[in-house]
């Protein structure tokens, strides 16, 4: 996914991909939901602020800010991105 979302809007989710008939789609949307309802419910508390990658939300204490690239970082996103480098084109503001 490329760093593009500067709008604050969720990342679109594509539905123009065609899926196999063993893959339930429906069941996915249901689990979206459960985690869309989730996100929203961490926002408006005050101390939460978005993972820099997957644009979700969580509490401040419970993320990662790398001050090299500037973006806080939940711990899912952090250990799939490892040491890797991640220039954002946004800096996020530190908490
Ligand atoms: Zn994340």
């Amino acid at each position: 996914m490329r760093a593009t979302n500067t709008t604050g809007a969720l990342p679109v989710i594509s539905t123009g991909r065609t899926y196999t008939s063993s893959f339930d789609i429906e069941e996915l949307i249901e689990s979206l939901h459960e985690l869309f309802a989730l996100d929203r419910q961490t926002a408006s508390q005050q101390d939460s602020t978005r993972c820099g990658i997957c644009y979700m939300h969580f509490s401040v204490s419970s993320l990662v800010y790398r001050e090299e690239e500037g973006f806080y970082v939940c711990k899912n996103c952090e250990r799939t991105l490892g040491k890797q480098k991640l220039p954002m084109l946004r800096r996020q503001q530190k908490q």
